[in-house]
Order: C-alpha cells, then structure tokens, then sequence
C-alpha cells in the first residue's frame, strides 16, 4: 500500500530527497475566489486563520428533491473537500425551509400538518445527499422552525434599531435605512423603487419585505410580539447563519437565483444588525437548464430576472412542473458517481444543461476510469481503491525516482490540476486534466506492455502514478469507492416494472380491479410494493 506516492524535491542538490511533508498549502498556494459582491476573483483569506465557514441556502421542503437540488450541494461539498485538502478546518451548513407559503399550500392539499410534509421531505432530501457522498461532509442542517426565538429577538433587534416596523401583525424590513441595499445584485434603490413591484397597504415602501407575517387563520403560527404569526423566508439564513458561523464568515453560496432578493435581503438584514460584514465571498452556482429536453430544475423564486446573466439562465431552467422527476427515481437509473461526475464537469459558474443523453455520455468517460481501476488491480494485485488519498496537499517540484518521465509528466499534470483548483475551483478544468493523466497511465502500462511482464521498478511507477490520480480525484469527491453501476438488469428492470405499472393503471381504467389487484398481490410476495402517490405510481424493492 502506498503512503506517499510521489517524492518531492526541495533544491536541486536533493533530488532524492525522500518523501516529506513540505509547506502546508495555507501558506503556500494562492486560491482565488469569483466574489459576486466584487464581481472580480479574488485571494481567499480566510476570517479566522485556518478555518473556513461555509453556508449554503438549502431547499424548501414541500416536495422530493430533484436534480437541481443537489446541484449546490455537490459544489459546495467539492469545495469543501478541496479547501480541507488544502488544510483548512472547514464548517459547512446547509439550512432546511421548513415553514413557508409553498409547504403549508402542500399541507392544505394532503390534509396532513406541515411539520409531518417536512419531516417527509427532509429525510428525501437527506438520502439523496446521503447517495450523492455529501451528507457526511455536512456539519450543520439548521431548520426554521427550530430558531423560532433567535428569529423573534433578531427582528426585535432591527426594529430597536429603526430599521424595521411594525404593521398591522407583520414585520418589515425598511430598505431605505439600509444605505448598502443593492450592493450585491448592483442595483441601485431608485432604480428598483422606479420598477414599482408589489404594494402592500402595510409597507411604507415597495422594496420593503417581510421579516415576520401575521398568521392567516389556520395556518401554523408562533406567538411573537407583534402576534401570532411566522418569519418571512429571508430572515431565517440571517438568523442561522450568524447562531452557526459567527456574524462575519467566509463564504456563503448559493444559486444565481438567489443573488435577488433572497441574498440581497439576507446582507441587508445582517449588516443592519451587526454593522460589520456579513460573508466575505458570495458565491453562486450557475442553474441546471433544459438542454434539448423540456424541463427544468432548481429554483425556489418567481421574482423577475435581475441580469443578462440570469435572465438567460432563469429563461431555461427545469421545473418540476415541466417534467424533471424526484430525484430518488433517477437514482434508479443511475450511479451516484455518474451524477456527480456530470455535475462537476463544467465550471460551477455556468448553467449546467440538462439531458438524460448527458448524463449517459460523462457515464461512458467514466467507465474509461472503471476499466483502468480493473487494469490496475491486474497489474499490481492490489485495488485502486485501497490507496489512502493524501489527507493534506503538499506543495513542491515532484520527482520520479530515477527521473522516470511518466512520473515527470504526472507531476506536471498535477500542479496543472492545483492550479486550476485554486483558480476559483475551475471543476470542468480539473475534470479534464484527470482525463489527460488516466491517458498517461494507460499509455504507460500500454508501452510497457505490463499486462504481460511487469518489472517490480514499473509496477512502482504505476502506483506512483496512480496515487496521484488517487490523491486528486478525491479532492473532488470521486472513486472514494469502488463503483456501482446501475448496471443492464437494472435498467431493464426499471424498464419492466414500468410496464406494469401501465397495465395496472390501465386495468384499473377500465374498471378491471381483479387484473390491478393480481399485480400488486404479485409484486407484493416478489418483495416489490407499489405506491400511488399524488404524480403517479411509485415501486420500491425490499
Ligand atoms: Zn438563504
């Protein structure tokens, strides 16, 4: 098993020198950041030195999750593991909107309390994360609903200061005292307040919005000063975030949908408050949008398009309502890794277009991987997945022993992959470069004809070389674990059991009960349970 696969070189005089830690990147290597507050990429500097606080806007829990929620996740879950490869101690929160127009909506129409439709879609929410490798590497998932209190002294607070009031039980937040409003999303007040918007009769303004609602009858409420009522949306991530990561942290993300209002509302509603810095680095991820499919995901806001930039992006986004299905049922058709993999191949900053076809193309460039890893275990007798992935990076010139140039290139490839890393963690980029040193290494064992008669020196050389491609994959998240494919039988199944789906619906159309009956009876003692929920018919496997 390999412990340090490369060797690195200090000076020239020491060019065998024998592996060591060198700097840790913290104080060596520069990552820059794209900050949407600056719009400029600029040099990370954490708040506290070695430590990061990282918050991500997490969804709305009224419905399953579907593909556009894992978006941010995958990202910022990826920009986790590099910053910790890179040294740094990072905290990563993601809350839950667990109280809201949309999940009381949801309520009303199932007839069952919001808390049991969150609960419901949060543990959705949960094993999707959990299938996508990211739930462990997530330390805190904040709820609305448990900050009630925190929620209620904040807005007291803002009130206190004058920059919000009271009226007729709601809660507003005055955008005019706010003399930054604006500053994220690059608009000025008089320019929005000359797009007019909504008018309420209790708002002195129509920018203001809602720190706190008054609660209709029926609808679930707390007890507040101002009445019985619940936070408006933007409140709670102000709240959570300052309790979690402090008042000033370091990056706060989310999609580009949410630069306005949600993001804008958030500085506003913090800075007023603490009269420092909310985040240092506001970062968004580009929206998935239908490619040549109808559709679109992710999300959560049906506010007006804000800039070029999104309108393009918000034009074509995927819905639910226009067909992407829950995720857990595209689970089905394929690996985890396979999504991922998709999700990380093109810059984050960009919209990632959606099709199925897609996602099946990243799969056949994975399974180049898969074949090497196979390969690999062939010629050493040992698993890819065996090798430890370097915990912590470490810089310096990296040396083959004996010079050995497939050991040279993977260097060079390597400090390719960093760079690119640390420029504003370019994934595509990196993505690519894993391509290009998987290309080395079966060239190597090609040439070398290792499959036949490996020598012990280049048996050594591959290791080396394919710990690096260990090390950095990994700092994406990827073959962490040995692959598993959706494979044929599956697809086939998945394929079947459509089927009989249709036929039972089919049956039951036409009043045929028995026939509907014998199905399910049927694919009830082969361990297969069918559920007719609200879009349609789902089967589960024991
Ligand atoms: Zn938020």
């Amino acid at each position: 098993m390999l412990q340090n696969p490369v060797i690195y070189r200090k000076g020239t005089s020491q060019r065998y020198q024998t592996p060591r830690l060198l700097k840790r990147n913290t104080e060596t290597a520069m990552i820059r950041i794209y900050n949407t507050l600056t719009k400029t990429k600029e040099e990370f500097q954490p708040v506290r030195q070695g430590k990061v606080g990282m918050y991500l806007c997490g969804p709305t829990v009224y419905k399953p999750s579907h593909i556009g929620h894992m978006v941010g996740p995958v990202i910022f879950d990826t920009i986790k593991r590099y910053l910790t490869y890179c040294g740094y101690d990072v905290t990563f929160v993601i809350n839950i909107t667990d109280v809201d127009d949309k999940l009381i909506a949801e309520s009303n129409l199932r007839k069952i309390p919001m808390s049991d439709v969150a609960e419901e879609m949060t543990a959705d929410y949960m094993r999707n994360l959990d299938a996508m490798g990211v739930l462990e590497n997530i330390n805190h998932f904040p709820k609305a609903t448990e900050y009630m209190p925190h929620i209620i002294e904040f807005t007291q607070s803002l009130i206190d200061k004058g920059i919000a009031y009271a009226s007729d039980g709601d809660v507003y937040f005055d955008v005019t005292k706010f003399r930054d409003y604006g500053k994220l999303s690059h608009r000025s007040l008089e320019q929005m307040l000359g797009e007019g918007g909504l008018t309420a009769e209790q708002k002195r303004s129509p920018c203001d919005f809602a720190l706190w609602k008054a609660a209709k009858p029926g609808e679930p409420a707390w007890d507040s000063p101002w009445g019985k009522g619940r936070p408006g949306w933007h409140i709670e991530c102000s709240v959570m975030s300052g309790c979690l990561l402090g008042e000033t942290f370091d990056i706060h993300g989310g999609g580009l949908d949410l630069v306005f209002p949600h993001h804008e509302n958030e500085i506003a509603q913090s800075e007023a408050r603490y009269d420092k810095p909310m985040a240092k680095y506001w970062m968004h991820n580009g929206l998935m949008q239908a490619s040549n499919e109808v559709g679109k995901v992710g999300g959560r806001n049906t506010h007006e398009a804000q800039s070029g930039d999104f309108e393009s992006q918000e034009a074509g986004k995927i819905s639910k309502s226009k067909g992407a299905g829950a995720f857990r049922e595209m689970l089905k058709r394929f690996a985890p890794e396979n999504i991922r993999f998709f999700l990380l191949s093109s810059h984050y900053r960009r919209p990632i277009d959606f099709s199925e076809e897609r996602i099946r193309q990243v799969g056949t460039g994975l399974e180049t991987f898969y074949r090497f890893f196979k390969r690999y275990a062939r010629i050493t007798g040992e698993n890819f997945h065996d090798i430890p992935p370097a915990a912590v990076r470490k810089e310096g010139d990296l040396i083959s022993s004996g010079g050995d140039p497939l050991l040279q290139q993977a260097a060079e490839l390597r400090a390719k992959y960093l760079e690119t890393m640390d420029d504003d963690f370019n994934t595509g980029g990196a993505v690519g470069i894993l391509f290009d040193l998987l290309r080395l290494l079966n060239k190597f064992a090609d040439e070398q004809k290792l499959e036949e008669n490996a020598e012990t020196l280049q048996i050594s050389t591959l290791k080396q070389g394919a710990g690096i491609l260990r090390e950095l994959s990994a700092t994406l998240g990827m073959f962490l674990k040995p692959p598993q494919t959706v494979s044929g039988n599956e697809e086939l199944v998945q394929k079947l059991m459509g089927l009989l789906v249709e036929l039972r619906l089919a049956a039951r159309k036409s009043k045929d009960f028995a026939t509907a009956d014998k199905i399910r009876n049927d694919l009830a003692t082969l361990g297969i349970t069918l559920e007719d929920r609200p879009g349609g018919t789902e089967w589960s496997m024991k």
